[in-house]
């Protein structure tokens, strides 16, 4: 077991490493040093540096559902509630959406009506006329809709809370490089042990325990990792508000149909409506390798493929139709790492001496979890096992546990994954 007062390297500034930092801080663990390479808390590179990400509560799968009640009465805390507004989540499918979405759906409905806990807050709805009249500020037609409101479920103002996470544990000691002297080329081994890491300006930093957190960019630090984790995207953009029409907005619930994707109440701060389309994702595959990488620089992820824009436009045609021809304005995609079964990986990587964790394969739905990811952590250093005892979190095997098909195995996910490279904009027709 690491000691309290061992030089800890967190590598990663975004969701997992932060929530890590506190945790451990919060545990007696008195030097950590974190090391992100973005000159700034919330990092533009982290997949949780964005105005709101959903907390949902209900999953198809018990395991996850638990832990998102424990996460959300963590959100009410005084650390995490300025973050986190209790909106509800309105959860359908349109007139048009495919089997798979709406079977999807009915999965989730009965998760949350099995779960003594959330049941009281879900309200069926079978059409338009039930939406609108929970949601007066709806205009729209919502031809074919129907399937619930959550009011358990919310969500959180995620750049705001990784900036509060970051104050917090700079307040209690925790070191933080930043820029150039928080990119981090490698993992520095001696024997098969890791002594620290080296940046990429060349400098070594030692540490006892190496805890990697660097979200779609686990396979670059952790070369090992192969492809049980691939860097993967989707896309976002917003439309710019009045004041007037954030203020008539404020309240709405999270509104998802599956086919077509989600929007939030508009930030007061921004006047931002935030709008995401979802589907099979995109990848950035190395053809000599088979492992998908985020692309460099920020600017070559700063658009939204065409069709997730007619896809959006159609979502507010459906709801708020008078902001269906708006711009769409702060385009981007938004990389995280995916694994074949949408499990996140915590663990120590094999052959290091438990001198390596990896946290990581956050499959796109791991910020609910902020205010605790930390707390998986110290359990699995402070556990009688050198391994990861929860097995759905272990490191996985190579041979045989990836899946072929990114997008479309995981029943939450609807569509295929597209590569990066063919959904450039402007690309020239052949
Ligand atoms: C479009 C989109 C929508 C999402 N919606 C939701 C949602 O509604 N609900 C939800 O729960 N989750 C959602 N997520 C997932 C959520 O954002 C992630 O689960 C979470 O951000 C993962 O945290 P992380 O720390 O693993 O990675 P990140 O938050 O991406 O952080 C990784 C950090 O590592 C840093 N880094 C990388 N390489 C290096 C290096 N070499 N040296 C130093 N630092 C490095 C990066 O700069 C970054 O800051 C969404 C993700 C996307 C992309």
């Amino acid at each position: 077991m690491v000691a309290k007062s061992s030089p800890i390297i967190i590598i990663g500034g975004g969701a997992f490493g932060l929530s890590t930092a506190l945790h451990l801080t919060q545990n007696g663990y008195t030097n950590i040093s974190v090391f992100e390479k973005d000159t700034q808390i919330p990092p533009r590179s982290s997949a949780a540096n964005d105005l709101n990400k959903i907390v949902r509560a209900e999953y198809e799968d018990p395991f996850y559902t638990d832990l998102t009640i424990k996460a959300i009465a963590t959100w009410k805390t005084a650390l995490f509630a300025p973050h986190f507004h209790q909106t509800g989540f309105l959860h359908c499918v349109s007139g048009n959406a495919p089997a798979k979405a709406i079977a999807t759906l009915k999965r989730f409905q009965e998760s949350a009506e099995r779960h003594p806990q959330i049941q009281p807050h879900v309200v069926p709805l079978t059409d338009k006329t039930a939406i609108r009249e929970l949601c007066w500020q709806y205009d729209g037609q919502f031809p074919g809709w129907n399937g619930y409101l959550n009011r358990f479920d919310g969500y959180a103002h995620s750049a705001n809370a990784l900036k509060a996470v970051y104050h917090a544990t700079q307040a209690a000691g925790v070191r933080f490089f930043l820029g150039q002297h928080g990119d981090v080329a490698e993992v520095v081994y001696e024997n098969g042990t890791s002594r620290g890491i080296r940046t990429s300006s060349g400098r070594f930093h030692a540490a006892e325990l190496v805890i990697v957190a660097v979200g779609a960019a686990a396979a670059k630090i952790v070369p090992e990792v192969g492809d049980q984790v691939v860097a993967k995207s989707w896309s976002v953009a917003h439309v710019h508000l009045t004041d007037e029409e954030t203020s008539a907005l404020r309240g709405i619930p999270i509104t998802y149909a599956r086919d077509l994707g989600f929007f939030f109440e508009p930030d007061p701060k921004t006047n931002l409506l935030k709008l995401c389309p979802m589907g099979g994702g995109y990848l950035n595959t190395d053809p000599r390798t088979g492992v998908s990488h985020v692309p460099e620089g920020l600017a070559s992820s700063a658009f939204m493929p065409l069709d997730d824009e007619l896809q959006v436009r159609r979502l507010l045609q459906h709801t708020l139709p008078a902001l269906a021809e708006r711009p769409l304005v702060q385009k981007w995609l938004c990389w995280f790492a995916d694994t074949s079964d949408s499990d996140f990986i915590i663990d120590y990587v094999p052959n290091t001496s438990s001198s390596v964790v990896l946290l990581s394969g956050d499959s796109g739905h791991g910020f609910k979890m902020f205010p605790i990811v930390g707390s998986w952590v110290k359990d699995l250093l402070e556990g009688p096992q050198r391994q990861q005892p929860i097995a759905r979190w272990r490191w996985k095997s190579q041979k045989g546990q990836t899946k072929a098909n990114w997008g479309g195995d995981v029943s939450w996910r609807l569509g295929e994954s597209k590569e990066f490279k063919d959904i450039q904009p402007n690309k020239p027709k052949l």
